[in-house]
């Protein structure tokens, strides 16, 4: 546990990025000496691919699918990017997709990465919990289909919210739009390795860093009948869906991180949601005005995305930061800019209380400790705020 604590600082952004696994430490140590290229026929080689291809199969049985649907990318973004293209051939149509429909809540990487003309592109609201409403996606999917054939619409909807942590319906998503012989592409970055099993859609995007696992490696899955356009094309690799020489200590990291959070996924869901009350009974006797987004639907119980009126996240996040507690404010990927979140936005927030966004998410190493530093730096902020005020 400690072994991942780099200092004595409080950290509390896991949704932004997990501190290295031990294990996935000691797996990408041994890997960086194996010296060949995977695809390289001698016995260097062959030690390579017998590291990529054994990282394939542990990942596919901590996933519960074949190995040979797990295809590695430098990430979820990229792995978004590549599958989320027009061209994706499926055994289930024989023209192009004529319709994406996307998430209002989705990560950029969704959002912005697709290659679909913006005239064929239809966002997909949510309430103010941060959900979609299934019955409106499954009539949305179905006058689309009726116009353009069955299978001729794709759909990207995430298990689980980077910023809030609220979880969407995807089994039944995926149940409502199956007639329509839709395809569903879901980004499962914030809750594969949290919570069991993998959403069961047609395309699903991981990354390893938000599970322990090392940046810069992640993976697209998907079944047999699908085979989008290749993104990087070159040597062939990953069924010639994805050149480039495949990153094998990344992607041995990969592999021991999903199995150490696989094995430790129901202790963890149970202590984390343990912590987020604490976090959030705590905050409330300290700002009784403090507002938790999305606390009306199921949520990761790792988040906590809370604003309190009248306080700016980015002055709240430096003097936690002083205090030695790192929480995010927005979203990880836009924090270093302060922007009202989009998230937030399509929640329905107006920009003023979305400004004051702040994001604490915990991870496996957390314990009661921190909570009570965080409460405890919180409680010095708005005391010295206060005094302020009043001098
Ligand atoms: N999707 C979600 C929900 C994320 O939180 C992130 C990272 O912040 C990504 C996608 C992008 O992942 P990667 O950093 O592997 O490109």
């Amino acid at each position: 546990m400690t072994a991942r604590r780099a200092s004595d600082r409080t950290y509390l952004d896991w949704n932004a990025t997990a501190p290295l696994h031990p294990a996935a430490r000691e797996a990408m140590l041994a890997a960086l000496d194996v010296t060949g290229n995977p695809s390289s026929p001698h016995g260097e080689g062959r030690r390579a691919r017998a590291l990529v291809e054994g990282a394939r199969e542990r990942i596919g049985a901590c996933l519960g699918v074949p190995a040979r649907q797990v295809l590695f990318t430098s990430g979820a973004t990229e792995a978004a990017n590549w599958v989320l293209t027009p061209s994706a051939a499926s055994a289930r149509r024989t023209a192009p997709l004529a319709a994406l429909l996307v998430g209002a809540t989705e990560h950029p990487c969704v959002r912005d990465g697709h290659r679909f003309a913006p005239a064929c592109v239809d966002t997909l609201p949510v309430d103010r919990d941060g959900r979609v409403d299934v019955a409106s996606v499954a009539d949305a999917v179905a006058r689309l289909s009726d116009r353009h054939g069955p299978g001729s619409v794709m759909l990207a909807v995430q298990s689980a919210n980077n910023e809030t942590g609220v979880l969407q319906p995807i089994v039944e998503l995926a149940a409502a739009v199956a007639p329509h012989r839709a395809i569903l592409v879901c980004d499962a970055v914030q809750s594969v390795g949290r919570m069991p099993g993998l959403p069961r859609a047609d395309i699903v995007v991981l990354s390893a860093h938000k599970l322990g696992g090392p940046k810069g490696v992640g993976a697209a899955v998907f079944g047999d009948d699908l085979s989008p356009e290749p993104l990087l094309k070159g040597g062939g690799q990953e069924k010639r869906q994805r050149s480039g020489t495949e990153n094998v200590a990344a992607i041995a990291g990969f592999a021991a991180a999903l199995e150490a959070a696989t094995a430790a996924i129901g202790a963890c869901a149970e202590r984390a949601g343990r912590l987020q009350a604490a976090i959030e009974t705590g905050l409330a006797a300290l700002s009784p005005d403090a507002f938790v987004f999305g606390a009306g639907a199921p949520r990761l119980p790792n988040t906590t995305c809370f604003a309190v009126p009248d306080i700016p996240a980015e002055t709240a996040l430096i003097a936690l930061d002083l205090a030695g507690v790192a929480v995010s404010s927005g979203s990880a990927c836009s924090s270093g800019k302060v922007a009202a979140s989009s998230v937030l936005a399509a929640m329905g927030y107006q920009a003023g209380i979305a400004r004051g966004a702040l994001r604490v998410s915990t991870g496996p190493d957390t314990t009661d400790a921190d909570v009570e530093v965080f409460l405890g730096a919180w409680r010095d902020f708005i005391h010295r705020r206060a005094e302020r005020a009043v001098a």
